[in-house]
This record gives C-alpha cells, sequence and structure tokens, in this order.
C-alpha cells in the first residue's frame, strides 16, 4: 500500500476547530487509498500553554541541563499527538500515538539539535499494517543509549521527511498556515504570490537563507530519495507548492524567460563583527577560536588587515568576549538584518546586482555588507530597514501576483 506522511504545524493544531480540519486532511488521504503517518508539532505559539517557547519559558534562568531541556521540550509534541489522536478517535479512526523514540528516531547526542542518523520504521509499519493511522510527535528522536533529543527549530519537518524517506513514502505534504512557499514572508510582503513549482536545490537555499516556511534540512533529506514533497495550507484546500527535483516548466520554456529571482528572503537577529587582523596567522586563530566555542559565522569577507562577519545576536557578546580576551580589536554593529535574492536563474544573468543596488539605494537603505554565490545574493542592512528592503527587492523583480 502506499504511504502517504502528513506533518501539521503547530498553527494547526492549536485549536479544537483547527484540528477538525487537520483531521478532514487526513480522512481525505484515507479515502484515497493511503496508509497515513502523522507527525504533530506542538500546539501553537510563545504564549499558548503548550507551545514550546511556553515550556521554554518554564525554566528560564534555571540552571537547566541540555538533557534536562530537551526532556521538557519533547513533551509539546506528545501532548499534541495525544489530543490530535483523540480528534481522529471522535471520528472512527484507528490511531495510534508515537513519541519520536518509539517511531525509531534515533539521532546523535546533540541535545537542544540534534541530527537524525537514522530510523527504525518496523513499529510504524506494523501499526500501519494493522490498519492504523499513526501520529508520531516531532521535533524529537532518541540517541543510542535512550536519551530523548530534541531537533531544533523547524525540527517536525525534517521528522516528516526523515519517516518518509524510511517508510519510501509516495509523498510528504507540509501543512502550515499557509498556502505553500511564497516569493517571500507574507508577513512581511501582503501580495506575495505563491510558488506552484520549485526543486530541492531552490527551496533548500531558499530556506537555508530564512524562508522558513520548511527546515532545510527536511528538503535535503527528502531530496536524497527524490520523495516529492508538498507544502500546503491546512486551512484551505489548495493545492500549494510541489517541490521536484526539477522545475517542470523550465523545460517547455524558453531559457529567456525563465524567472531569475525565485524569491527574497531575510533574517533578523544579527552582528556585524569587524575583527582587526595584525598578524598572518591572525585570520586562521579568529575563526578556528569561533568554530572552536560552536559558534557560527556568516557573511564573511576577509581582507589582509580586517575580517567581517556576522552572528546571531544570541552568541554576539560571547564571540566578542572571546576574541577580545585574545586581544583582538573587534568593532560590533548589533541590529542587522540579511535579505537574499535567490533563484537559480540568476546564475550568469547580468545586472541583478545592478537591480538590487538599484532598488535598495532608491528606498535610502544603506548596504552594510554584501556577497553572493550562484544562486542568490545578500545584503547585510540595519533591521529597521530589512521589511523596506524586502518590499523594495520583491517589487524590483516584479514577483506579486
Ligand atoms: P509551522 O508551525 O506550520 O511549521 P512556521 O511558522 O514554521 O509554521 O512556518 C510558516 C510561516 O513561515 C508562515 O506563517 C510565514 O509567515 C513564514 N514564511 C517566511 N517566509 C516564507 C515564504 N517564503 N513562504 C511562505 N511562508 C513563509
Ligand atoms: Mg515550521
Amino acid at each position: 500500500m502506499k504511504v502517504l506522511v502528513q506533518k501539521f504545524g503547530g498553527s494547526s493544531v492549536a485549536r479544537a476547530e483547527d484540528r477538525r480540519l487537520v483531521v478532514r486532511h487526513i480522512l481525505r488521504a484515507r479515502e484515497k487509498g493511503y496508509q497515513v503517518v502523522v507527525v504533530v508539532s506542538a500546539m501553537g505559539r510563545r504564549g499558548a500553554p503548550y507551545a514550546t517557547d511556553t515550556l521554554l519559558d518554564l525554566v528560564a534562568g534555571q540552571d537547566v541541563s541540555p538533557r534536562d531541556r530537551d526532556l521538557l521540550l519533547s513533551c509539546g509534541e506528545i501532548i499534541a499527538s495525544v489530543v490530535l489522536a483523540g480528534a481522529l478517535r471522535e471520528v472512527g479512526v484507528p490511531v495510534i500515538c508515537l513519541t519520536g523514540a518509539q517511531a525509531g528516531i534515533i539521532t546523535d547526542s546533540n541535545f537542544g539539535d540534534a541530527r537524525i542518523l537514522r530510523v527504525e520504521p518496523q513499529r510504524v509499519l506494523q501499526e500501519l499494517d494493522n490498519g492504523r493511522v499513526v501520529v508520531v510527535a516531532g521535533f524529537q528522536g532518541t540517541t543510542e543509549n535512550g536519551e530523548i533529543t530534541t531537533l531544533g527549530r523547524g525540527g517536525s519537518d525534517t521528522t516528516a521527511a526523515a519517516l518518509g524517506v524510511a517508510l519510501g513514502a509516495e509523498a510528504i505534504e507540509i501543512f502550515t498556515d499557509v498556502d505553500g512557499l511564497k516569493t517571500a514572508d507574507p508577513r512581511i510582503v501582503s501580495d506575495a504570490r505563491t510558488i506552484e513549482t520549485v526543486t530541492y536545490n531552490e527551496l533548500c537555499q531558499l530556506a537555508y537563507e530564512g524562508a522558513k516556511v520548511i527546515h532545510p534540512r527536511a528538503v535535503e533529506i527528502a531530496r536524497e530519495k527524490n520523495i516529492p514533497l508538498r507544502i500546503r495550507s491546512t486551512f484551505s484546500d489548495s493545492p500549494g507548492t510541489l517541490v521536484l527535483p526539477w522545475r517542470p516548466e523550465a523545460s517547455s520554456v524558453a531559457i529567456s524567460c525563465d524567472r531569475i529571482v525565485t524569491g527574497i528572503t531575510n533574517v533578523a537577529g544579527l552582528t556585524q563583527l569587524r575583527v582587526q587582523l595584525d598578524t598572518e596567522s591572525a585570520a586562521r586563530e579568529v575563526f578556528s577560536a569561533l568554530a572552536e566555542a560552536n559558534i557560527s559565522v556568516d557573511f564573511i569577507n576577509l581582507f589582509p588587515k580586517e575580517a567581517i562577519f556576522t552572528v546571531s545576536n544570541s552568541v554576539a557578546e560571547r564571540a566578542i568576549f572571546l576574541l577580545e580576551n585574545r586581544g583582538y580589536k573587534v568593532y560590533a554593529r548589533p541590529g542587522c538584518a540579511k535579505v537574499a535574492a535567490v533563484g537559480a536563474g540568476m546564475r550568469g544573468v547580468p545586472g541583478v546586482m545592478a537591480s538590487i543596488v538599484n532598488a535598495l539605494t532608491q528606498e535610502n537603505i544603506t548596504i552594510l555588507q554584501s556577497a553572493d554565490s550562484y544562486t542568490s545574493i545578500w545584503c547585510l542592512v540595519e533591521e529597521e530597514n530589512m521589511e523596506k528592503a524586502v518590499r523594495a527587492l520583491h517589487r524590483q523583480f516584479k514577483l506579486s501576483a
């Protein structure tokens, strides 16, 4: 029988009336003859009683080990799965809930941001064969030693993708509160367009650059086995965005008509650091020291006498302290944000950077730093200009509906 994995995000399972819509999507899949595995996130966002951030707040300021914090956090998804299973049972669907561990999600022991190493799907397969819908608590797994781990923000997407691959699913559906991948965050650009089809690579790039509708790791996992992925809304029947290894329209449309920029992304909460380099070995020392402290850096521009890069605000103080302690002069600029134009079609197309500079300077937005790859161009701007910058770039590349 064909297996379908359906993942429902926190906003999809928060309220009883939403859960009824979730149940409807599951019933439809069963009517189409699928064996259904459902992955759920914790219910609601910060403030909601069992949301991940609310659970975190319970121990704010306390000296909790990463291991114990994961134990606490894993409860949010377990609660959501039991509540959703109740709603399924009410309409007569045979169902069983499994924790990540019970579903065979084996991870490394990097608490708080664990990586799935493999999936042992026997239990899930057995339950499916018994005719049940299997509801799996997302965002969590277990180490070989039976310690509970969590997978980091957006981790339920990863759970869904890993189960999809392990079960040889026909497709993985990511249900959320918007009807697919859009040309920009719809909270910033109200007329952002839903993208009908996208390649794994483009989606992965967009997700890494800040399109938080799906976790990039989930896309990578699905891509490995070419499992079709669909991003769609719990609250509508629209088909959403289909993710494939190739772009169907690209083969039949002249290259010049192909889109250059697929979407605009943004990431707030960054600090730009400039470090003065006085000796030959300084650059190596600086980046080794940061790596040893597990501080990830982005947006790196290296010059003979200076290194410029960004770190997330949450680790900026630690990074500065660490470098100053080693005698480096560090200039920090907090309150930065990254905006990026992403698209596989920009490869080799002249003038994309010119368009970006044009759009931003017309809005009096200072570009603090920029960088590019084959498929994206990033600009660092002041956080207060971030939304304006996203809208300007969205207009510049005519991405609206
Ligand atoms: P879930 O709880 O379902 O996982 P998330 O909050 O993680 O939901 O992701 C959905 C949100 O992602 C949307 O509400 C939207 O504001 C945001 N988002 C950011 N960029 C994009 C984009 N390019 N396309 C769609 N949604 C986006
Ligand atoms: Mg999410």
